[in-house]
């Protein structure tokens, strides 16, 4: 098979070779995963890009009259096999990073971002498909091709496809040199948390914390080869060491060592993105860098990102206070009047005390309800009941590490729909965070169904002594939402590939609606069981879990609308000359929102990936947009059932499959009956007065 392919490349191609034996070439499922070295990623892209570069080539002056056929469907092939390639290197640069992967990475990159941000501004393509819109076929068109030819002209438009020569050439400049720093930006965030680690040998000092971080800090250590107890700054280990650890140097420690991580080596590389970001949005014309990326989102503009922010820092205003109040209160009846408010690294400590004060629950109770691959079976049962597929794992597929797992999911008729991996254990070599991945896209083609490939990553609590991982409630959230994600990827059925992108301000409502679903009795049952004894959650944790849920909401809230307002501040109205320095500007505004004094050296956005590596600048309102669309769309299914059937295929139909072969607007619209409503979000989170 992986030889005929080959062959008919080179014969398409005329003289060029393909690589011989290059798994990143070999074509079909499964993806050869065991095989992918580093040695290969720089032969393989080369010749991609190679390919690629010859189809522009044959693209342009291509006789005759502009067809579809020959425009539109001959322009999404051109990337096809080239962005393949390229995003399983990327995706292995994420989950099972090594130094040569990273040099082969940053090898190829720029010759890929340059030919890829290149096309919108070849005069030869872009005419190719303006001169294809003024057709009377293209006029006529309908649907998913309709929206996708005014997509691609306005995407070209936006990425300076109108422009004259010279600021054309100096978008080229700025998108190849964005690329790098991005990508420096990641990797001086990923070594400076490899970089730290926190040894303690005195097991007095770990008191407070919870057998389950004792016993990961313990293995942690072993795997070193060290004696004691190892801390890092990766989730699990930090989380649990604010939260619980009683020492309050050790807390400060780590908090500092956290929220300054890659502070110096990334200053400089962030203040040349916001240039570039600012100078981008001035050679297309935009006011601003918000109003660029914002054009085609939900929002449509930066204003109304804005005043979205407002709107929400001003109804949650009052509850945060009253928190705050009640926090300080907290504090003084533990260790008197004269207690000082708490600092930044005491927050989540006491926050997490007077929780267990004032609803006698934590987190750690409800782990051993959590054995992740009984929060699997049960996810995919809801997926079942809801949207009619069924999913089951494939046993010898294939990966990057031997704790991955394969899934493949059928369509009610047996159609395979796609599959994905699951890969939920913290590594060394894989990117923090959690996050779902959209390896291959397929659809309907030809009235045959090309299966989607994808993964869901996260660094979840790993298993240790002989247990099986057993998550934490917000672990089984982060693990549903993710599997949102991949529904979104695996369920999409557009009949046009170029169509899968969908509105970044609406990415978020598949994935957080599916956290909802942790929060009702009856789909709870279907994925918590004791590990030991079988049990479900018995009926007074469960209330005692539903009444600590809203527990210090407010707050979260202007955490997450901090990131939000920073993000739009940094890329809109930062001005150095005037501004001064970039980490006193910012610390600045997280005051706004944060209950305690915000520390000299907080340095938070030097890792703030999403802005800076990730896609989110001006994006990070995003969370909070889709929350208000996922409450509202909950709110469909708590009238109509849970796991109403006719509902879930609503939202399969007019959301899950849809992509962005229609402005979500109308999708959400198309769902709902009408526009969003934020009024269900602040019920949810309990901000409203009673
Ligand atoms: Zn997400």
């Amino acid at each position: 098979m992986r030889f005929a392919t080959i062959a008919f490349a080179v014969a398409a191609l005329g003289a060029q070779a393909a690589p011989v034996n290059n798994p990143l070439l070999q074509k079909g499922l499964p993806i050869p995963f065991d095989q992918i070295r580093a040695e290969h990623v720089e032969p393989a892209i080369t010749y991609l890009l190679e390919e690629a570069r010859q189809r522009r080539d044959a693209f342009v002056p291509s006789p005759g009259p502009r067809t579809y056929e020959n425009t539109m469907a001959a322009f999404e092939k051109i990337l096809e096999d080239l962005q393949r390639g390229m995003t399983i290197v990327r995706h292995l640069e994420g989950v099972a990073s090594t130094p040569a992967l990273r040099a082969a990475v940053n090898a190829v990159l720029p010759k890929y971002t340059e030919f890829v941000s290149g096309l919108p501004l070849d005069r030869g393509v872009y005419g190719k498909i303006k001169e294809y819109s003024q057709t009377e076929e293209a006029k006529a068109l309908t649907g998913a091709r309709k929206r996708f030819l005014e997509v691609t002209l306005d995407e070209f438009r936006r990425a300076g496809a109108e422009l004259a020569d010279k600021e054309q050439a100096r978008l080229r400049e700025i998108n190849v040199e964005m690329s790098r720093l991005r990508k420096q930006f990641a990797d001086n965030v990923l070594d400076a948390t490899n970089e730290f680690d926190l040894v303690i040998t005195d097991e007095r000092k770990l008191a407070g914390l919870p057998e389950s971080a004792k016993a990961a800090a313990r293995e942690s250590a072993r795997q070193k080869g060290l004696e004691g107890w190892r801390f890092t700054l990766q989730q699990p280990s930090y989380t649990a060491v604010m939260t619980y650890l009683d020492d309050p140097a050790i807390r400060e420690r780590m908090f500092r060592a956290y929220n300054t991580r890659a502070a110096a080596a990334n200053l400089p590389v962030m203040k040349r993105i916001l240039e570039l970001r600012r100078e981008r949005a001035r050679i297309l014309g935009f006011k601003n860098y918000a109003d660029l990326v914002t054009a085609d989102r939900m929002a449509k503009n930066g204003e109304r990102v804005r005043e979205f922010l407002r709107m929400l820092e001003e109804r949650t205003r009052e509850f945060y206070e009253k928190e705050n109040a009640e926090l300080l209160e907290f504090r003084r009846s533990l260790e008197g009047p004269n207690a000082p408010p708490p600092a930044m690294w005491d927050l989540a400590y006491y926050a997490e005390k007077l929780r267990k004060a004032r609803y006698d629950f934590d987190d750690e109770v409800l782990r051993p309800y959590f054995p992740i691959q009984a929060v699997y079976q049960g996810m995919f049962e809801l997926a079942s009941r809801l949207y009619g597929i069924r999913i089951q794992k494939v046993a010898g597929v294939p990966a990057w590490d031997p704790a991955v797992e394969y899934y493949a999911v059928r369509d009610e008729d047996g159609t395979l729909l796609g599959g994905f991996y699951t890969d939920f254990y913290p590594r060394e070599n894989k990117r923090a965070g959690a996050w779902s991945s959209g390896l291959i896209t397929g659809g309907p083609v030809d009235g045959k169904f090309e299966p989607h490939l994808g993964g869901i990553h996260g660094n979840m609590t790993p298993p240790v002594d002989g247990k099986p991982a057993l998550l934490t409630k917000r672990e089984v959230e982060t693990v549903f939402h993710e599997f949102g994600h991949q529904l979104h990827h695996i369920l999409a059925r557009s009949p046009v590939k170029g169509l899968t992108g969908v509105a970044w301000d609406f990415v978020e409502l598949p994935s957080q609606i599916m956290e909802n679903w942790t929060w009702e009795r009856e789909s709870l049952d279907l994925l918590a069981r004791h590990y030991q004894t079988g049990e479900r959650i018995p009926e007074e944790l469960f209330q005692k879990m539903l009444r600590a849920r809203n527990f210090r909401a407010a707050n979260a809230q202007m955490r997450q609308l901090a990131l939000g307002v920073v993000d739009i501040a940094l890329h809109v109205d930062y001005d150095e000359a005037r501004d001064g320095d970039l980490y006193a500007y910012a610390r600045k505004i997280f005051q706004r929102f944060t209950p305690a004094p915000v520390p000299d050296d907080y340095a938070m956005i030097a890792s703030f990936s999403h802005i800076f590596s990730g896609g989110y600048a001006c994006g990070y309102y995003s969370y909070k947009w889709a929350e208000v669309l996922d409450a509202d769309a909950f709110t469909r299914f708590q009238k109509e059932g849970i796991f109403n059937r006719a509902t879930g295929m609503a939202f399969r139909r007019e959301i899950l499959e849809k992509g962005n072969t229609e402005d979500a607007n109308v999708l959400f619209r198309n769902f709902m009956g009408r526009d969003p409503d934020p009024e269900a979000l602040f019920r949810r989170s309990g901000l409203v007065k009673r």
